[in-house]
């Protein structure tokens, strides 16, 4: 990707020099800064003002190139709908979180066991009209994808993720081909393509415009580093991912923080605030979908490097202890929430946040400890070179090395008998093939024994949050009475279906299933004069 610096926010709010993100994060942080001169900014005191001249007059304004956007600009044209989607991302960063996610759906068996495992997953947080909503559109997705010509084979993965809930014998896992390289993004790009819809790139939304009667006629957005309005004349729908990139909102709402994401970072919740704006309602904001480790390094942050680690390695918190079992599943997340994002209300720290993981010379000469396929923004944009003995990274810093485990706990800034304490009594553990302590697989337990000892610093690695606007089912966005706000639409992980507990596939079903519910009932409106 183009290297150069670039002004971001950063994981402390502050506003710093960094390199990574030349052009990819500029116009992210111009949109989340809002306000740019001579904008009319509504509050709600304030009567909406429509401006006197439109640059761009369509039918639908969809914001974001996602798949949620993908699939709302698709069947908005196709209804005959004039549609342009607006990018903030360069266009060679398009795509946001989806082109470059795992690319994997999942969909249903049958209609009642899919309501009933939607509903058990969603633990009484999403309304029962949305679960329905959503298992009915989910059960017509494959059909929807073959009528686009998007190929399909079992995945068998996540299927299910969560066996212990009613209705989960329903779930089946797809992808076009594996899960990397954009193989269901990239044949939904080609359908906008092939419909000739309009894509503006570097075209950050800064705002919704409201008439009088507080209907959403369009959107103030930045085009060129201008200030360029769009009217819709059916309406908006807001498909511009999450807050994972806003270190600020992390802290007002995740239950813990920082977490960093391997995912897109254009996505700083900009549509949260737009939403908010014009009175919307806030849903599923405590949400993070997490993994369990990646790190963090000057040249690549705030994007995280994923890493993945097996056989002679521990996880401690910052005294050097072990808190849980290092193979347990992620659970895309439940891992997090129950053992990392812990606050010790006694010290007033959250004491795993970042944690460590330790392990010997076997683990490092066994070769890189990230994978550099295309899954994820380091693994697409980052051109990183990791070295297969992982001794650049050392050098580097990225990973810690000690002669011995007392060495590398002074490095690490813990009490050197502590560490060792803890690599001892694991060592015990796997000598017995039991760990008596949390439980960790028999198969998994290889002691740290061949020095040197080596460590790095993990924090929680974000696919994406699923909080925003609340949505009904047919996925207008609502105010906190429940009123639908005039000709306001949302689809995907901006205000996501997905409230508390997930089934891997997931979203991506949503962002396909949400994007068509929001734009066949816009579409369906009477245009504004
Ligand atoms: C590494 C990774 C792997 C994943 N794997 C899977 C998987 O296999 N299956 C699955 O179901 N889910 C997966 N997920 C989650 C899933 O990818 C996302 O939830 C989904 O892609 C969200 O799609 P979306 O369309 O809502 O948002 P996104 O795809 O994130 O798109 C939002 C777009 O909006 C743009 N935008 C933001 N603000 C503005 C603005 N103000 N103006 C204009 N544009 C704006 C962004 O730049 C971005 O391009 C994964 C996520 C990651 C990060």
């Amino acid at each position: 990707m183009t290297r150069g610096t670039a002004t971001v926010t950063n994981h402390a709010g502050r506003v710093g020099r960094r390199e990574f993100l030349k052009g990819s994060a500029a116009a992210g942080a111009a949109a989340a800064a809002g306000g740019v001169a001579g904008s009319v900014v509504q509050t709600s005191a304030q009567a909406p003002a429509v401006p006197a001249r439109w640059d761009k007059v369509v039918d639908v304004v969809v914001v974001g190139t996602g798949h949620a956007g993908l699939a709302a600009a698709i069947t908005a044209t196709d209804a005959g709908a004039k549609v342009v989607i607006l990018e903030k991302m360069k266009k060679e960063f398009e795509g946001g979180n989806s082109k470059i996610s795992g690319n994997m759906w999942w969909t249903p068996t049958n209609l009642p066991e899919a309501i009933q495992y939607i509903e058990a997953l969603s633990f009484g947080l999403t309304d029962k009209e949305c679960v329905k909503a959503l298992a009915e559109e989910m059960m017509q997705l494959n059909g929807w994808l073959e009528k686009l010509g998007i190929k399909r084979a079992p995945l068998g993965i996540f299927q299910p993720e969560h066996p212990e809930l009613p209705g989960s014998a329903c779930v089946r896992t797809w992808s076009n081909g594996g899960s990397s390289d954009g193989r269901l993004y990239i044949p939904l790009r080609e359908q906008v393509a092939q419909r000739k819809i309009e894509v503006m790139y570097e075209a950050p939304a800064r705002e919704l415009v409201q008439t009088p009667t507080r209907e959403v006629a369009g959107v103030r957005a930045d085009v060129g580093g201008k200030p360029y309005v769009i009217k819709a004349r059916k309406g908006v729908v807001l498909c511009c991912g999450g807050f994972e990139f806003d270190f600020e909102m992390q802290k007002q709402f995740l239950p813990g923080w920082p977490i960093y994401c391997q995912g897109t970072p254009g996505n700083t919740g900009d549509g949260i605030r737009m939403a908010q704006e014009v009175g919307a309602a806030l849903w599923h904001m405590n949400n993070p979908l997490a993994g369990l480790g990646g790190i963090v390094v000057p040249e690549f942050d705030p994007v995280v490097i994923p890493i993945n680690l097996s056989g002679a390695y521990i996880r401690v918190d910052k005294a050097g202890k072990r808190f849980m079992a290092e193979t347990r599943p992620s659970r895309h997340g439940f891992g997090v929430k129950e053992f990392v994002l812990h606050f010790d209300g006694v010290t007033g720290e959250f004491p795993r946040l970042p944690c460590y993981a330790v392990f010997d010379e076997t683990v490092r000469t066994r070769g890189p400890l990230t994978s550099m396929r295309k899954f994820g923004w380091f693994g697409w944009y980052s051109g990183y070179e990791w070295s297969a003995d992982n001794s650049k990274e050392i050098e580097k810093g990225w990973i810690v090395r000690g002669e011995n485990v007392a060495d590398l706990a002074s490095k690490l800034g813990m009490k050197p008998a502590d560490l060792q304490a803890t690599v001892s009594g694991y060592y015990e553990n796997c000598k017995k093939k039991v760990d008596p302590d949390f439980g960790r697989a028999t198969n998994s337990l290889v002691a740290l024994e061949k020095p040197p000892f080596y460590a790095v610093k993990l924090f929680p690695i974000m696919y994406n949050t699923q909080g925003g606007p609340r949505r009904n089912g047919k996925c207008q966005v609502v105010k906190p009475n429940g009123q639908p706000i005039p000709r306001l639409y949302s689809a995907g992980e901006l205000g996501s279906f997905w409230g508390w507990m997930y089934n891997g596939g997931g979203n991506n079903a949503e962002c396909l299933c949400t994007g068509q519910i929001a734009a066949r009932n816009l579409v369906a409106m009477k245009p504004l004069a």
